[in-house]
């Protein structure tokens, strides 16, 4: 975004699709070093992956966005860059050992360095404090209710001729979920930038989310096997600790052990700790009356592998929560070995699992799947609680935007597959008479 001869950036994320990945290769559209600020929603890859790249290709300006973002943000990329440089290295031996050359550089994207070069730009805000980011531009964060630290993002701009406000929505989260409070929102805006990723769904009707753990617990307690989690680090393995909290302060379940088996989701965990004035309501209450979801009687924190390997040795139940939430790495995997051919076991996914995925597999139904290089029998009960996602569905977005109290000059449809952003485009165009824009990627727009 340009105004007053300021340059913005919103985000500045990493594309994960095997198809796009080619675009985290070419140089940024606009040069780093004319960039004067990056407005940073939240900390999820998507939107936040490319900041060591666009450091190290040349930006010098600040990385506006809360503080709880800021710190999830330099645990997520200081992750990033690592899988980056191991990535390069398998690449590279592999190439070498067949002779052969792939489609892109067998250098890492950035490095563990590029990803610590970027830390001292970052300017952690609070909600609600509006920033002075050039002449006439302003920018404040608003809650958004998806993950913690999560914004939606105002800018105001004041020209010769009149003022014009630009909302941009990152990531809408959810309402009457846990920990976090509703999304914000908003009466007047002129221009609204809004994401799209369930802009053609609608989450079905899940059953209760307590219910289904208390049973899932309670089964995998009497029969004696194990409950293995694979679950995402940000948001969705603090949002199983608090409905078994809830559980176990409720005794609905027996005090079993759990495990929370990633340091990347305990270092996250302890932000959230750090930041409860980010809390809604009823978690404020839990922390005042000491009943903390990240501090329960039996909730242990996993940091070395040799400790995570010693959970293999306790006798009876325990509940693990580990990474990644596909499948596709990190501690899950062995213990998905130990456990997936034991008729005792639940594997409980609480997340989507993408195509292509072992999470998909097995959630799929697969009899035997292959882990680490050997098969291994399905005969674990394979459960799935839905009902977790972070995200605003087609209807909760319409809502979202529905707090206008006019209709904006422009609402422009984005981060959506180009379906669903159409769909999407199409359904506020029919129920608002708004105008309504869908740009392709590379796209301008004069904001009059
Ligand atoms: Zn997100």
């Amino acid at each position: 975004m340009e105004a007053n001869n300021t340059r913005l950036l919103v985000d500045c994320g990493l594309y994960q699709e095997r198809e796009l990945r080619y675009r985290n290769w070419a140089p940024f559209s606009i040069p780093p070093h004319t960039l004067d600020a990056v407005l940073l929603t939240h900390a999820h890859i998507d939107h936040c992956g490319l900041i060591p790249k666009l450091v190290r290709d040349g930006f010098k300006g600040r990385i506006y966005c809360t503080t709880a973002t800021s710190e999830i943000a330099q645990i997520i990329l200081l992750d990033s860059a690592h899988l980056q440089e191991e990535d390069a290295e398998f690449k590279r031996r592999r190439h070498e050992r067949e002779k052969r050359r792939g489609s892109f550089p067998e250098i890492p994207l950035y490095t563990v360095a590029d990803a610590k070069a970027s830390f001292p730009l970052f300017t952690p805000l609070r909600y609600g404090e509006a920033v002075q980011i050039g002449e006439g531009v302003r920018a404040s964060f608003h809650d958004a209710g998806h993950v913690l630290g999560s914004s939606m993002i105002k800018v105001e701009v004041s020209q010769e001729g009149g003022n014009r406000t630009i909302l941009f929505s990152g990531d809408v989260g959810r309402w009457d979920r846990p920990i976090l409070r509703d999304p914000s929102v908003f009466i007047e805006t002129d221009y609204v930038v809004v994401e799209s990723t369930y802009g053609d769904r609608v989450h079905e009707d899940s059953p209760d989310i307590s219910d289904s753990l208390a049973e899932i617990v309670n089964s995998t307690w009497k029969a004696g096997g194990n409950i293995i989690v694979p679950s995402f680090a940000l948001q969705r393995s603090q949002e199983v600790l608090y409905y078994l909290n809830e559980l176990l302060n409720e005794d609905r379940i027996p005090h079993i052990m759990v495990f929370l088996d990633s340091p990347m989701a305990v270092a996250i965990t302890e932000v959230f700790k750090r930041h409860s004035e980010l809390f809604d309501k009823k978690m404020s209450h839990l922390m005042l009356e000491k009943r903390s979801p990240f501090d329960f009687p039996g909730l242990k924190m996993v940091q070395t592998v040799d400790e995570s390997k010693a959970i293999n040795h306790i006798s009876g139940t325990v509940m693990i929560i580990a990474g990644s939430g596909m499948c596709t790495g990190g501690r899950i995997k062995y213990h998905l070995v130990t456990n997936i051919s034991r008729r005792e076991s639940t594997i409980l996914f609480v997340g989507y699992q993408a195509i292509g995925t072992l999470g998909r597999q097995i959630v799929d139904g697969a009899r035997k799947v292959r882990i680490l290089g050997q098969h291994y029998p399905v005969r674990a009960r394979i459960a799935q609680i839905q009902g977790f996602s972070a995200h605003a569905d087609r209807d909760e977005l319409l809502t979202w935007l529905s707090g206008l109290k006019s209709a904006p000059r422009r609402v422009f449809i984005v981060h959506g597959e180009p379906e669903a952003a159409q769909r999407f485009g199409e359904f506020v165009r029919e129920r608002t008479g708004w105008q309504i824009s869908v740009p392709e990627y590379g796209t301008e727009a004069l904001l009059e």
